[in-house]
């Protein structure tokens, strides 16, 4: 298994409930563990401007370039500007197009970072400066090798920004499964969007996500981004979701595992995971990798 990561992901955004800190604690975790051993470190490169400029506005990547951002645009991102942050998360896009490739070369790869479904082409919002996945998707593109793509988005919160991006393109599925009343108010529509009630299980949310997983998988994707968000679990401090441990690693198999089944490559993403515990948000996080693996060995 390709694992892309990089320890400058550990950004200085202040006392935060986004602990950038997790991404290390995920490789520690599997390190101990002893999963690492079969899995081998990719070491990403920053996303070029050009690259991000495919899917971000010129006047916003301006804006992010010279600090010009106004009071109420950092209000809306949630994280402070700093030259530091804008290259932190440049530097995690690169990881998802780094993974992505990988996955298109290998059948599988996991980004221990990446997920920021919540930038949108024109403005960063909710801890998202760039939209990895939608910048991932255009770089294989202009590579030519990707023609069409399926995000499947387990994050916790609805994927907002993906679903605005690709609302006018026929060759991206966009699947998001989510809490309904949670952030973001508005929710600019997916192909498929699951909206959850307050308090769903495991068993309930499995079973939602099962038939669109195939209605995505249907769509004869290239390649498949899973945004394996750990925030749909009970203990998380910015969900309302009930999930187990378990409950979420069963969705990690049931997604992966269906993946496999469709012989579509998969690229991880972590997204969301504010679990009051921080060891929990590690724990699911590394659940993941531990299931990308079996998924792989089972091709
Ligand atoms: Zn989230």
């Amino acid at each position: 298994m390709r694992l892309v990561y990089s320890a400058k992901y550990r950004v200085d955004i202040g006392t935060h409930v986004f602990a950038t800190a997790k991404y290390g604690l995920v490789l520690e975790h599997l390190r101990a563990s002893g999963w690492l051993d079969r899995a081998s470190v990719i070491e990403p490169t920053a996303a070029g401007w050009d690259d991000l400029a495919r899917v971000h506005g010129r006047v916003y990547l301006d804006k992010l370039r010279r600090g010009h951002l106004t009071p109420y645009e950092v209000a809306r991102l949630e994280v402070p500007w700093s030259a530091e942050t804008v290259e932190g998360f440049r530097l995690m896009t690169g990881g998802t197009i780094a993974a992505a490739r990988a996955a298109r070369d290998h059948g599988a790869a996991v980004h221990l970072g990446g997920g920021f479904h919540h930038a949108f082409r024109d403005h960063g919002e909710g801890f998202c400066v760039f939209n990895d996945v939608a910048v991932a998707v255009e770089a294989l593109r202009a590579e030519g090798r990707l023609r069409r793509a399926a995000i499947v988005d387990c994050d916790v919160h609805h994927g907002n920004g993906t679903a605005a991006i690709f609302a006018n393109d026929p060759d991206v599925f966009t699947l998001s499964i989510h809490q309904a009343r949670n952030y973001p108010a508005i929710k600019p529509p997916s192909r498929i969007d699951i909206h959850l009630d307050d308090g769903t299980g495991d068993e309930e949310y499995l079973e939602r996500l099962a038939p669109a997983l195939d209605e995505a998988l249907g769509s004869s994707p290239d390649l498949v981004f899973y945004l394996a968000g750990a925030d749909p679990y009970f203990d998380d401090q910015l969900g309302g979701l009930a999930l187990t441990l378990q409950g979420l690693r069963r969705r990690d198999a049931l997604v992966l595992g269906a993946a496999a089944r469709a012989s579509v490559p998969v690229v991880v993403t972590l997204a969301g995971g504010y679990a009051r515990r921080l060891e929990d948000t590690v724990t699911i996080h590394a659940a993941t990798v531990e299931e990308a693996c079996k998924a792989a060995r089972a091709l």
